[in-house]
């Protein structure tokens, strides 16, 4: 789960971080008030789930009230494209106002606390080569992204935080300080079971004081259920509301581009190989949707409520295992919904196990147009020259 900008400076600060002091805006007004408050100049920043702000004009100084506001008009509402928005980019609903930092003299770095794949453990990382553009770093001169793997047993080790301040050459006054703000930002990590904490740019100011003028934090989903507290900092707005729409039912379903075939399968091991199959046919799945071992009606109802609602989808597969999930009561769900939500997409079904000859029996009595297949090869065929014509169909 991603956080804003403003949130999880927030929570650093709870962990003794140093963070430029900033107050969140939903409206101009606020914005101007905020700015007020904290004395200008300040920085307006737009607040979405994705970085490179700056570049695409989301990040801006405002040394006076009328600046703030001219800059909180134009910022407010915009549709924000960065790098790592996509070409779609994002809505901006809201700003954090914050006082502006003078960045003459100081030195820009990078400082991030991830979770490594590769080695099972958490891993800092840290850059003299901060500011906008470490992605660039990464690619070309990867030596300058410096790494301390930590051993989950006994934590970041302070002997670890002053070999990365050495590999920044910071100067030696600076080690105590560098060492503090290190292992708070890893304390922070722990604690709140992040998934990334990224601190880009990690400032040192002429003086030598040390402050994260940017956070980007996410949490893992997996241990959310341990912090009920960061679980309200969640932003509806900034996800893909068929996600939301889903996650309400428990069903894990994501969007993909550029597919037509919907798929709903049971068990995220069968929704895999359902996608590689429907490829090997020839044609492309539209979403990842795993309705979960023990799905029942309601939930099969609402699966494929969300799955048309994808304007994308041109023709369904529904590829089931029946084990708690059993064959009729699938076919139950899929019979409900097809009549209630008056579906018109071609739908192609594949079960097997529990209660299997009930179920298609059911499929078959209902009078519907279900088109069912005993293997999945077939079945993938099926779909994939179903949503081929279909998509013919409409682009006539
Ligand atoms: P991002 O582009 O989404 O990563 O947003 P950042 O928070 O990193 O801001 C982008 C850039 O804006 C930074 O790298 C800084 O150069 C600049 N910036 C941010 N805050 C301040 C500030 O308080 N003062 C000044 N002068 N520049 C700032
Ligand atoms: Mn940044």
């Amino acid at each position: 789960m991603k956080i804003h900008e403003y949130q999880g400076k927030a929570v650093l600060s709870s962990f003794g971080v140093p963070v430029p002091k900033g107050k969140v805006a939903y409206t101009v007004d606020e914005a101007v008030e905020a700015g007020k408050e904290l004395g200008f100049p300040v920085v307006v920043k737009a607040q979405i789930h994705a970085g490179g702000r700056g570049k695409g004009g989301g990040v801006k100084l405002a040394k006076s009230a009328d600046e703030c506001e001219e800059i909180a008009k134009a910022i407010l509402g915009m549709t924000l494209k960065t790098h790592q928005t996509g070409p779609e980019g994002r809505v901006v609903r809201r700003l954090l106002i914050e006082q502006g930092v003078d960045l003459e003299g100081s030195k820009e770095m990078y400082l991030a606390v991830v979770l490594d794949r590769a080695s099972g453990s958490p891993v800092v990382m840290a850059s003299a080569q901060g500011g906008v553009d470490i992605e660039e770093v990464a690619a070309h001169d990867p030596g300058a992204i410096l790494k301390e793997r930590v051993n989950p047993a006994v934590g970041f080790q302070a002997f670890q935080a002053r070999k990365l301040a050495f590999g920044l050459r910071l100067h030696p006054t600076l080690l105590g300080r560098t060492v503090t703000f290190m292992q708070n930002l890893y304390r922070a990590f722990e604690a709140t079971d992040a998934a990334l904490l990224e601190i880009n740019p990690f400032l040192m100011l002429k003086d030598g004081t040390l402050i994260a003028l940017d956070a980007k934090v996410s949490f893992d989903d997996n241990a959310l259920y341990r912090h009920p507290d960061l679980k309200e900092l969640r932003d509806l707005d900034e996800e893909d509301p068929l996600e939301v729409e889903a996650s309400k039912f428990s069903l894990n379903y994501i969007k993909l581009e550029g597919g037509n075939v919907g798929c709903m399968v049971n068990g995220a091991g069968l929704a895999m190989a359902t996608m590689d199959i429907i490829k090997l046919a020839g044609g492309n799945p539209a979403n990842f949707l795993d309705v979960g071992g023990g799905a029942n009606a309601e939930q099969i109802r609402n699966a494929f409520r969300i799955l048309l609602a994808d304007k994308e989808v041109k023709a369904v597969l529904i590829n089931i295992f029946g084990g708690i999930l059993r064959c009729d009561v699938l076919a139950e769900g899929v019979i409900a919904a097809v009549r209630d939500l008056n579906v018109k997409v071609p739908v192609v079904i594949r079960m097997k196990g529990n209660n299997e000859a009930r179920g298609k029996e059911m499929l078959r009595d209902s009078g519907l147009n279900f088109s069912t297949a005993d293997d999945m090869k077939e079945a993938a065929r099926r779909v994939v020259a179903a949503a081929g014509s279909a998509a013919m169909a409409g682009a006539q």
